[in-house]
């Protein structure tokens, strides 16, 4: 009755579509998928396969908390909508075809991981939005693969997460960003962790994440998002 109601759209382009929750086939067709050779480490794209464990410049070049992290998609103007759509539009019917992605991008985690953790939002923002889109695609994960999640073990103290300065300035401003609840350390001592979030953008926060995590006696932290930033000149 809704459909008939509100007839589905693309995400994408707005056009009308048979089933809700999917893209047309031009959208579809407008998404970079992340499937080439990448630093083994945060998964930035390299262009031509260097063969054997490669990492990026910034991983030669700094401590990395996780290790290692996945995103399916290139954050560009083909997936930009649907991102945007899903976090700040309420489009949240997209979050099993968006976890399709996910199970995709994320398929060597899966038998290594214990535990999926959603990266929170900040209180103030969760309330304003109503739902916080990583924890949707954590509980689509782990409703596919039958791995536990829990929303609730990490905070978020800070609003925002600075992206600007250069990658140490960054680093530094996020450090406090993240804690983890009290009384939840033994969900993670010895645990590998499987982090969720919807963009790596400079892979601050999942820095942050990691480093907590870590701190906890975290055994291993992972990451998968659905889309990540690429530029040449990010690293
Ligand atoms: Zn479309
Ligand atoms: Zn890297």
């Amino acid at each position: 009755m809704l459909d008939l109601l509100l007839p589905p759209r693309c995400p994408g382009c707005g056009d009308f579509l048979p089933d809700a929750g999917k893209l047309c086939a031009g959208c579809w067709f407008s998404l970079s998928f992340l499937s080439g050779p990448s630093c083994n480490c945060c998964g930035y794209p390299f262009p031509h396969d260097r063969g054997g464990e490669v990492y990026c410049g910034v991983c030669h070049a700094h401590e990395r908390h996780f290790d290692r992290v996945r995103s399916a998609l290139t954050y560009d103007g083909g997936s930009r909508p649907l991102l945007l759509g899903f976090k700040h539009g309420d489009r949240t019917e997209l979050a099993p075809f968006l976890s399709d992605l996910l199970m995709q991008a994320g398929r060597e985690f899966f038998t290594e991981t214990d535990l999926i953790l959603p990266v929170p939002l900040h209180p103030r923002r969760l309330i304003r939005r109503r739902y916080n889109q990583a924890a949707l695609l954590a509980g689509c994960l782990s409703s596919r693969t039958g791995l536990p999640w829990e929303g609730l073990v990490l905070r978020r103290h800070k609003a925002t997460i600075p992206q600007e300065g250069n990658y140490t300035l960054r680093q530094k401003n996020v450090r406090a960003a993240f804690s983890i609840q009290k009384g939840c350390q033994e969900l993670i001592e010895g645990r590998r962790i499987l982090l969720v979030d919807d963009v790596y953008t400079t892979g601050a926060t999942l820095q942050s994440c990691a480093r907590e995590l870590k701190r906890q006696g975290a055994e291993k932290v992972f990451g998968l998002t659905i889309a990540r930033v690429v530029r040449p000149g990010m690293l």
